[in-house]
């Protein structure tokens, strides 16, 4: 069989090519900056950790941790003996998120000895084995930012939404929905979360399959049923809200206030709840339109009391993630997309006598900021000029025998053909100027 193998990317999995990727590197950057302006820091983690730290703060019972890790049995460090099958090491797993890991790195520095609350953000991949659709992969991409520290005031709540909005708003999506919610605490939750399975098993019959079996494994998770069927029953359900203990009530209370301070908008969601087991009180969904049924771009939370579950001290706690892939595909259909520089000019030299003095000009715009395309090897004039205008350059450089001899360079530019000679100070003056116009 001499058949060539066509490699694929594997299902769920995609590449990111130019241009898509130029506008991820903005959506990127627009995030750190936006971050490191409220003081977050960058955190840098591993893709892998022990499969047990997954387990333990996002919850065995979680569909994440029980359907969807990719985890496989590392081999051994200390050396197997030759010919000996591999010893399986301890199980590890490709992070599905990257709370945990930020809460294991937390303690593992002794992070809560620095002065003030420590405000991490990471952007990275994460890996999930969920039946790939529109905006959702395998390998996917998150933005998040986690505050933790000794306190729980509700204005950390509250900045850490103003920062996500902001951002958002920055990147122009703009067409988004702020749900919030309090799901209470250990005080709480537990009797509430008792009172909804007892109610649940009353209509038990009427509930489909998943959410029969959540009345056991997680009875909050049917508040967030899309069963057409279903949605009837849950309106009649009890509702949190009126079942919080007073600090958590007063808690809420606080965010919303503070939230108002910050003259952000929102819808309060009873049944948002989230289907991790490590949240607390404030949780919060961002949705944006355009998505069809994948339409959650951010999801959020207090988590007070993860850190001491991981091994750490009590710690209070607070974050988001914003699912990057949907939010780029969200901005994509809106059509509000950003002018992203391009390819600046194009050095059209002509004649093996110019290409010295075409080397050194690219050098001299590469220098000054610009992006250069310089042609590897001899081309005829209209074929330089075509190239240039399918690389979208904004102008070409034309540099002939006379331009050589005259030490000049002819500046053209391809949006109008308009074309200047001009000598090399005067050709940095000119893009340098029209770069200010049009990046303003
Ligand atoms: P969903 O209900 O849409 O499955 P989730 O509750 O699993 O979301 P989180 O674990 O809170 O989501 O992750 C935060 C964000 O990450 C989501 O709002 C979404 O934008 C994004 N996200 C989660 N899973 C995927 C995926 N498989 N592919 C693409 N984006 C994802
Ligand atoms: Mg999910």
């Amino acid at each position: 069989m001499n058949e060539k193998k066509q490699f694929r990317a594997i299902k769920g999995t995609r590449d990111i090519t130019p241009p898509d990727s130029a506008l991820w590197n903005w959506f990127e950057r627009t995030a750190r900056d936006t971050f490191e302006s409220f003081n977050f820091r960058e955190i840098r983690l591993p893709i892998f950790e022990e499969t047990s730290l997954f387990a333990r703060s996002v919850g065995g019972e979680t569909d994440i941790v029980s359907k969807e890790m990719y985890t496989f049995a590392d081999r051994s460090s200390s050396a197997t003996p030759e010919g000996a099958p591999a010893d399986p090491g301890d199980l590890i797993s490709l992070r599905p998120e990257a709370t945990a890991s930020t809460m294991r790195a937390y303690i593992e520095h002794g992070m809560h000895a620095l002065p003030g609350n420590v405000k991490l953000y990471y952007i990275g991949p994460m890996f999930r084995r969920e039946r790939p659709q529109k905006g959702r992969y395998r390998q996917f991409y998150q933005i998040g930012a986690e505050v933790l520290g000794s306190s729980d005031a509700p204005a950390i709540d509250a900045e850490v939404i103003e920062m996500l909005m902001l951002f958002f708003q920055r990147v122009g999506l703009t067409r988004t929905t702020l749900y919030i919610n309090s799901i209470g605490d250990k005080n709480c939750r537990p009797a509430y979360v008792e009172l909804l399975r007892a109610e649940l098993q009353k209509v038990k019959e009427q509930l489909g399959a998943d959410s029969q079996r959540r009345i056991d494994t997680n009875p909050l998770r049917v508040l967030d049923s899309k069963v057409p069927h279903e949605q009837e029953i849950i309106a009649k359900l009890p509702r949190i809200a009126d079942h919080l203990c007073d600090a958590c009530k007063e808690n809420y209370a606080g965010l919303k206030r503070e939230l108002a301070l910050r003259g952000i908008t929102y819808e309060e969601n009873w049944r948002l709840v989230r289907g991790l087991d490590y949240y607390t009180r404030t949780t919060f969904e961002v949705i944006a339109e355009g998505l069809g049924s994948q339409n959650a771009v951010c999801g959020g939370g207090r988590y007070d009391g993860l850190v001491e579950l991981l091994g750490g001290q009590p710690t209070k706690g607070i974050g988001f993630a914003i699912g990057s892939d949907r939010s780029i595909l969200s901005i994509q259909e809106s059509g509000n997309l950003p002018q992203l520089p391009g390819l600046d000019v194009f050095v059209a030299w002509m004649g093996m006598d110019t290409y010295p003095t075409a080397v050194k000009i690219a050098r001299s715009l590469r220098d000054a900021g610009f992006d250069v395309e310089l042609p590897a090897e001899e081309m005829k004039f209209k074929k330089l000029l075509n190239l240039a205008d399918r690389l979208g350059a904004r102008y070409a450089l034309i540099i002939g025998s006379d331009e050589v001899a005259s030490g000049t360079f002819t500046l053209k530019r391809l949006s109008d053909a308009d074309q200047k000679k001009l000598n090399e100070a005067n050709l940095l003056e000119t893009l340098r100027s029209e770069r200010r116009g049009t990046r303003a």
